[in-house]
């Protein structure tokens, strides 16, 4: 636990927050500011800055509710798909210091656009995977 975190704080009780699913690692709640109606944060109860510092076990148990909360919102809310995200890391959107997975549930036209997409130019996309691929490192 970090005494300053947010999501701490809801795993504490010492905020409140409108619970969905919780079991012994993890904890779901509704987005204080939803994208769309029924939009949820699941989050390891244990303090983990971002994805590096989860480990398998616990993502296994993370997505293991990431599929339970999103077939309530199918279920409960009538929900026909929706999107699975993690902002991992600053430049990528994290706003809060706790790994977090969102779910968005999504509608028909409901106004969300896909991300802008691009095409490799020449050798770029051989030389990118290599690198990656090079760079792989079994954590
Ligand atoms: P991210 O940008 O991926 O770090 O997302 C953080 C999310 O946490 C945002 O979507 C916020 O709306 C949400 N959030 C912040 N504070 C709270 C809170 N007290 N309860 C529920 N959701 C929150
Ligand atoms: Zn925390």
């Amino acid at each position: 636990m970090k005494v300053n975190c947010i999501f701490c704080k809801i795993i504490r009780g010492d905020i409140s927050a409108y619970k969905v699913y919780e079991d012994n690692n993890v904890l779901a709640f509704l987005d204080i500011a939803p994208v769309n109606p029924g939009h949820v944060l699941v989050v390891p109860k244990v303090h983990s800055g971002n994805l590096d510092d989860v480990d398998e076990l616990m993502l296994a148990y993370l997505m293991r509710a990431v599929k339970r909360v999103g077939k309530a919102l199918e279920k409960g809310l009538g929900v026909k798909g929706y999107n699975v995200t993690i902002n991992n890391g600053a430049v990528a959107g994290q706003l809060i210091d706790h790994c977090h997975i969102h779910i968005i549930p999504r509608q028909p036209k409901d106004g969300l656009t896909p991300w802008p997409q691009s095409r490799y130019k020449d050798d770029e996309a051989r030389k990118l995977a290599a690198k990656i691929k090079a760079s792989v490192v079994i954590c």
